[in-house]
């Protein structure tokens, strides 16, 4: 009973209205769903550009959600959307003195796409939320009348026969059985319930412990590379990857990512990212030249969002600079462009560690929190080919509220207190199609 009582505590202290309630009224789930939407953060050391990127693929994202009948989802980011560029971005230092293309865009996108849109969802949310409270309301009546009826049996009781009076009562006494019998199983499932998530807890804990990376069991072969042979320890050592910050999704101590969803039933919050399982084969591949003499490559990992999960279909290598321990994409025009053309959403980045182990350098953790700011799901793949090893990590709670605000730049130590990123538990591999681009 702790864990439901611990849950339960949790619940009413976040003691927010939830939307999915059907005993509140229409007009408070929504506000609730606005509430939610309001929730943005702009980062002063992000540069405007990021945040119209991201707008752009807010709204693709809201397109998808909108498409597939996710009404919450797409009011939620249509609402972000308003919320981001009409009240938070214009307060960023940077955004008087940025002209760029996507800013004429995204304004256009405002009053053609985003208010509409907004609107019309908030009606449609509406009428459905009414209907559910109407419905649940007739419930409740139907509820208390059988009460009622129930009551005047009992006075009708008396002036019946003996024989009938102990019919009715035996009758009575079945049903009574029958309702503790009921409530007994409920209890055992609630139970069992309970059971099964601290046994899922206790489960996850241990693969935590063995387990270096993603979700799958064994030595899962990637395109060659085995994504899971150093063990965790080292990795914890070296790096301080967590087993415990990435637990509670939507921490408080997590700066709001624009991108992020209002559903839950996903992996600790995130919604689901399909990786191909020929990817790191093939982005080695690409690399190899450069790899042979030692020098990092790096690419974007694209994809589109479909029924509430990504799916990662391209990996667009952009014009860079790199050498052994740094790889900088330069002339993005290209890769933005080739987005927009293919309405892909950016759910990553893909980089050679040449040399070293797979892990996020500090200058890595840097790069991957303006992924990670932008969408709460987004990944990093680190291929370290001469230790025929691979990572998908992402930051931690303690390692986005750190890094977000660290201002310094190279590399530099950060707190070895807590970790600062881990494996991401979000990922799965599938034999799907990958495409690269190589615009070098
Ligand atoms: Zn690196
Ligand atoms: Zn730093």
């Amino acid at each position: 009973m702790e864990q439901g009582f611990c849950f339960n505590t949790l619940k009413k202290l976040a003691a927010e209205p939830d939307y999915t309630d059907v005993s509140l009224a229409a007009a408070e789930r929504v506000r609730a769903l606005a509430k939610m939407g309001c929730r943005v953060e702009v980062q002063e050391d992000v540069a405007p550009r990021r945040y119209f990127r991201s707008g752009v693929e807010m709204e693709r994202m809201a397109e998808v959600y909108l498409e597939e009948g996710s009404l919450e989802n797409a009011y939620v980011l249509y609402t972000k959307f308003i919320t981001l560029f009409v009240e938070k971005l214009p307060a960023h230092r940077d955004y008087q003195h940025c002209s760029l293309p996507e800013k004429q865009l995204i304004m256009k996108k405002l009053q053609e796409v985003a208010f509409p849109r907004k609107d019309e969802l908030k009606k449609r949310l509406q009428e459905k939320y009414s209907r559910e409270h109407t419905e649940y309301l007739r419930a409740q009546r139907q509820a208390s009348a059988e009460v009622d009826v129930c009551s005047q049996k009992m006075q009708c009781l008396s002036l019946l026969s003996e024989d009938r009076r102990r019919r009715l009562l035996l009758e009575e006494e079945r049903q009574r059985v029958a309702a503790l019998r009921r409530m007994q199983i409920e209890s055992e499932q609630f139970r069992y319930f309970e059971d099964q998530l601290s046994r899922q807890e206790v489960a996850n804990r241990k693969a935590e412990e063995e387990e270096p990376k993603m979700d799958i069991k064994g030595p899962e072969v990637m395109g060659g590379y085995c994504l899971s042979r150093q063990p965790i320890g080292d990795r914890e050592q070296s790096q301080g990857a967590d087993l415990h910050q990435t637990r509670l999704p939507g921490s408080i101590s997590q700066p709001a990512a624009t991108l992020a969803s209002v559903h839950t039933q996903t992996v600790e919050g995130l919604r689901r990212v399909v990786i191909p399982s020929s990817l790191t084969y093939r982005f080695l591949l690409l690399a190899e030249s450069n790899t042979t003499r030692g020098i990092e490559t790096c690419g974007v990992l694209c994809g589109r969002l479909t029924h509430n999960e990504f799916v990662l279909t391209h990996v667009v290598v952009p014009k860079q600079s790199a050498g052994p321990d740094f790889c900088d994409m330069e002339n993005v025009e290209e890769l933005f462009s080739f987005q927009d053309q293919q309405s892909l959403l950016t759910l990553g980045w893909i980089h050679t560690h040449p040399t070293q182990t797979a892990f996020l350098s500090s200058v890595d953790l840097h790069t991957h929190c303006s992924y990670q700011l932008m969408l709460p799901e987004a990944i990093a793949i680190v291929c370290a080919p001469k230790h025929n090893d691979a990572g998908v990590f992402r930051l931690t709670g303690s390692g986005m509220s750190e890094v977000s605000v660290c201002r310094l730049k190279g590399f530099h130590p950060h707190s070895k207190e807590h970790p600062l990123f881990s494996v991401c538990r979000h990922v799965v591999l599938k034999d799907s199609k990958i495409s690269l681009l190589d615009l070098r």
